[in-house]
């Protein structure tokens, strides 16, 4: 990916700062094309999953950008050390807050500084949890810098220097930040225009209102003596609307009292 030539038909902004070559992988995109730039020790790590499918083939149409930073170059001396020793003692080794401090400077070239344009983040399970909320802010903005942990983590005054911001992918703990990269990376991609063949399917799909998506069925009707419910068959567009509804209502209230309550206490003005 990082040998092809941008095609020469003028729609592609090719930023010349963000050379060296070396330091900085990316993709070819269209003018303002929203832009994720990933600190990882690890870049063969991208594009993952994040290469196929509808996400994919936005990717190659131009329709974001992924640039991956590699942090081993930044590395101290001749084998360009990047962690060490935690200082208090104890198991694994710290990402050295001079070498990510190298690497976020990269990264910030270009940028916006207002981190509602740019959020700078560390992928942490102290973070704040990702949510779809998160998604569409990312995606409102122009992009985002996700920096990638591995081992104990990153030293901490390296996060408070540059006002990092810390997100979770949830409440367990990965080996390294890649994985939930790319995850967040999806949600937000998914939300930016034309990426979706359907742009309806992210409006009424789970967690965009609160509650959780209606089950849903497909050929063939009848499937191991199990029918698809007749309502959805039915081509009655008000009583599917309405099914559906009190589906997701179910599922939401069984499921997820905490989003079941908190939307209540939404909704009631
Ligand atoms: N010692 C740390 C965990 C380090 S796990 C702690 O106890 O908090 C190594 C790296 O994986 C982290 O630096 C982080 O970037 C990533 N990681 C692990 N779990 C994660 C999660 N739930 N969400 C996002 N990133 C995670």
């Amino acid at each position: 990916m990082t040998d092809e030539k941008p095609r020469s038909h003028g729609r592609l902004a090719i930023s010349a700062s963000l050379r060296p070559r070396e330091l900085m992988t990316d993709t070819p995109a269209l003018k303002g094309a929203w832009r994720a730039r990933i600190v990882t020790l690890f870049p063969e790590a991208f594009p993952g999953t994040l290469g196929l499918s509808l996400t994919g083939k936005a990717l190659q149409e131009g329709r974001w950008a992924l640039e991956t930073i590699d942090l081993r170059p930044f590395g101290i001396g001749r084998h360009r050390n990047v962690d060490d020793t935690p200082a208090g003692g104890g198991a694994g080794m710290v990402l050295r807050a001079d070498v990510v401090a190298s690497a976020l400077n990269q990264a910030a070239v270009g940028t916006p500084v207002d981190r509602a344009r740019w959020p700078v983040v560390y992928l942490s399970p102290r973070g704040r949890r990702f949510d779809q909320a998160t998604a569409r802010a990312w995606a409102a903005a122009d992009g985002v810098t996700l920096l990638c942990g591995r081992f104990e983590g990153v030293d901490q005054r390296v996060l408070d220097h540059y006002a990092v911001e810390e997100v979770s992918l949830g409440d367990f703990v990965l080996t390294g930040g890649e994985i939930a990269a790319q995850a967040m990376i999806d949600a937000a991609v998914r939300l930016l225009p034309g990426v979706l063949g359907n742009a309806a399917s992210t409006e009424e799909e789970s967690h965009s209102h609160g509650l959780l998506e209606h089950p849903q069925y497909t050929k063939p009707q009848v499937w191991e003596g199990r029918e698809i419910p007749p309502v959805l068959m039915s081509g009655h567009h008000g009583e599917i609307e309405k099914w559906r509804r009190a589906e997701a209502e179910r599922i939401t209230r069984e499921r997820r009292p905490d989003l079941w309550t908190a939307r209540k206490a939404s909704s009631t003005k």
